[in-house]
């Protein structure tokens, strides 16, 4: 038995970098004892809609990021993204996740107006947002007009590490100030990070633990890195699946009541990866509402999965595998559970 409660860094860093198969077999079985008593077996399904893949920014990872012109940009207007939430109310959803790049073409009055026709429209649903860096004027507004949720991955709590994949008018200090006024103005508020990212090392991931602990987010995102061929990061190493999963196993028992998604870029490294990120103590998948045509071109990594099939037929796979694995599919709002 795992003892969680206390993890020294010593303990931390040996689970980090643990390669072997009982311990790390032990470590996901403790993971899911945790994620069971706090969620049962269920797992959230949340309905992404991304809806702009426009940014401002130039994360050095990135396909979306500004300087590459080798995509083909989109933007969704508001009547568009009514239309892939009613797709998603029809078949069940009762999360939307409206995500994109930091793009000025929406401002404030924009998002308002779409935050609050979508509450209008489903005064029952849980609305997130994950657009980036936003004054607090803006995170406030936002949550007046609806918004429950917000989604904004740290990406790496380290200061060195995160100067080498952003560019100098980012700042980590900025990006922590936003999740903790996130935090206090009420949203249920998720971070997360990359595992395998180029120039990390085994105390980076040690200190997003420690930051995850600080923030106590009610969501954490982690995905391995996977090089986007348009990035100056093209040539590095994708992160590996077994780190993934230790460090979703790791934030699991770190922060028990957490919802963690069992993310597509998970799925995209191994063709069983959810699953087994659900076996590592995930809870949450996000099936994509996107228009079918706009989805190959959110391309924040190459070899995407999921870019092709009708969001119906993406659900139905989705059940049928989640439940092979002896989970329950939940299409309910999935709050957090303190
Ligand atoms: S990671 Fe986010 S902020 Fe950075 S370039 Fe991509 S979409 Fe923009």
């Amino acid at each position: 038995m795992i003892n969680m409660t206390n993890f020294s860094d010593r303990e931390l860093l040996h689970y980090i970098t643990c390669d072997d198969a009982d311990e790390m077999a032990d470590l996901f079985a403790e993971a899911r004892q945790v994620r069971q008593r706090h969620y049962e077996k269920d797992v959230y399904f949340r309905g992404l809609v991304e809806f702009t893949n426009y940014c401002q920014n130039d994360c050095l990872y990135c396909g979306l990021r500004r300087s590459n012109t080798a995509i083909g940009r989109y933007r969704l207007n508001r009547e568009e993204i009514l239309d892939c939430c009613r797709v998603g109310d029809s078949l069940g959803f009762k999360t939307f996740v409206l995500q994109g790049g930091e793009d000025p073409f929406y401002t404030d009055d924009m998002l308002e107006s779409i935050v609050r026709a979508i509450r209008v429209e489903f005064p029952d649903h849980a609305i997130t947002l994950s657009i980036g860096e936003r004054t607090q004027e803006s995170y406030r507004r936002l949550f007046s007009a609806g918004a429950n949720r917000y989604l904004l991955r740290h990406e790496t709590a380290n200061e060195a590490h995160y100067k080498k994949m952003h560019p100098p008018s980012m700042s980590l200090a900025n990006r922590k100030a936003c999740l903790f006024a996130l935090k206090k103005m009420g949203y249920q508020t998720g971070a997360g990070f990359m595992t395998g990212s180029p120039f990390q090392t085994p105390q980076c991931l040690l200190e997003d633990l420690r930051f995850l602990q600080e923030l106590q987010p009610e969501m954490v995102g982690i995905g391995p890195f996977i090089p986007q061929s348009d990035t100056p990061f093209a040539s590095y190493p994708q992160g590996s699946l077994n780190l993934t999963l230790r460090m979703v196993a790791l934030t699991r028992l770190l922060l028990p009541n957490s919802l963690i998604p069992a993310t597509t870029a998970l799925g995209t490294i191994d063709p069983q990866g959810r699953e087994l990120g659900l076996m590592a103590g995930a809870n949450v998948v996000m099936p994509n509402l996107s228009p079918q045509e706009k989805r190959k071109l959110y391309a924040l990594y190459d070899n995407k999965i999921c870019t092709g099939d009708e969001a119906a037929e993406c659900i139905r796979c989705m059940r049928l595998r989640i439940t092979s694995f002896g989970f329950v599919p939940n299409m309910g709002r999935g709050d957090y559970r303190k």
